[in-house]
């Protein structure tokens, strides 16, 4: 039994040895492994230690080097498809998924369950815009889409070799891989776990990282962002409709109209309401606009000297 470890990677040059280190501790002798970093194009030291690391400990630490910045869920799958174990951990290079929860989640995975999520319970470090922010995204998710992301659980997951597999078959843009795991189906345990602070760093999920993340989460997995478009535009089409009624009646009672204030309210209003429908359906035809170009889901510039071929 092989284990990789898929670690997404964007300047965590102070946090790369430490979690080496850690993982290579709590796995002892028990557990052959890997680790496969991808390196999303880092502007600081990340990419000699990766190097540094590959060439110290061959065979062990693997990694690829994106050519340009394409984002913590792209560089998860480039490790899934670069990974060759008969399961797979994804989780984050900062310290924020403890490496003491492995072996538990590995023992899940033994006992038959083909995807083992950990599930944060309480988060040290964060901020309330991001707790606040990350809340409302799993409730709108859950609203919007049939595919439900318990709250909490992020891309800390053991995967079976089989589910890697199916995901590796998917040629989906902006593949949001929380939903496409809840999309497979299979047995699923979870896991709880207490999220400490970073180790060193900032977080590189930018607000605007964040919104893109949520927003091809909910529309990647929904159409109902579309149906309540048409639910609100077809709404304000009946009261448009009853208030030209009671104009025409009030005009024929003699009692003169309000004035231009409700009438340039109603105005801005509706036309707000049909900007956001249009940017609403605008989203879904960026996104199939972007697919029809079929273009690879990501571009490398190197890897480790003995990184070989995709795993087929
Ligand atoms: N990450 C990445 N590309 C990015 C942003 C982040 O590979 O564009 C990596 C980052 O190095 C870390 C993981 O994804 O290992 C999670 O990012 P971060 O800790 O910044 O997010 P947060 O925990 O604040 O949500
Ligand atoms: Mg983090």
């Amino acid at each position: 039994m092989k284990l990789s470890v898929v670690i997404p990677i964007y300047n965590e040059e102070k946090n790369i040895r430490p979690l080496f280190q850690k993982i290579k501790e709590t796995l002892k002798n028990d557990v052959a492994f890997e680790i496969v970093f991808v390196d999303d194009d880092s502007n600081d030291s990340t990419l000699s230690i990766l190097d540094g690391l590959s060439r110290q400990f061959s065979g062990v630490v693997r990694y690829v080097s994106f050519a340009r910045n394409f984002g913590h869920q792209t560089a998860i799958r480039a490790g899934l498809f670069y990974s060759k174990g008969d399961c797979v951990l994804t989780m984050d290079g900062d310290f924020q998924h403890p490496p003491e929860l492995i072996p538990l989640m590995l023992a899940r995975w033994q006992e038959g369950y083909e995807i083992v999520n950990a599930k944060r319970k309480h988060a040290q470090g964060i901020g309330y815009f991001k707790k606040i922010t990350s809340c409302v995204f799993y409730k709108m998710n859950n609203v919007l889409t049939e595919f439900k992301i318990e709250e909490g659980v992020a891309d800390f997951r053991l995967m079976d070799r089989k589910i890697v597999d199916h995901i590796n078959t998917l040629n989906e843009e902006n593949l949001f891989i929380r939903g496409i795991v809840s999309w497979l189906g299979f047995r699923q345990s979870f896991v709880e776990y207490e999220q400490p602070a970073r180790l060193s760093g900032v977080s590189k999920y930018t607000i605007k990282k964040m919104f893109s993340l949520a927003l091809s989460g909910i529309t990647s997995f929904s159409v109902k962002p579309l149906r309540l478009a048409l639910a609100l535009g077809s709404l304000f089409s009946v009261f448009a409709f009853l208030y030209g009624a009671y104009a025409i009646v009030a005009y024929f009672l003699g009692r003169s109209l309000p004035g231009w204030a409700s009438v340039l309210v109603s105005v801005l209003f509706i036309g707000g309401v049909q900007l956001i429908c249009v940017g609403i359906i605008g989203e879904y035809l960026a996104k199939v606009h972007m697919q029809v170009k079929n273009r690879p889901l990501f571009v490398i510039k190197g890897q480790s000297c003995d990184g070989d071929e995709l795993h087929e």
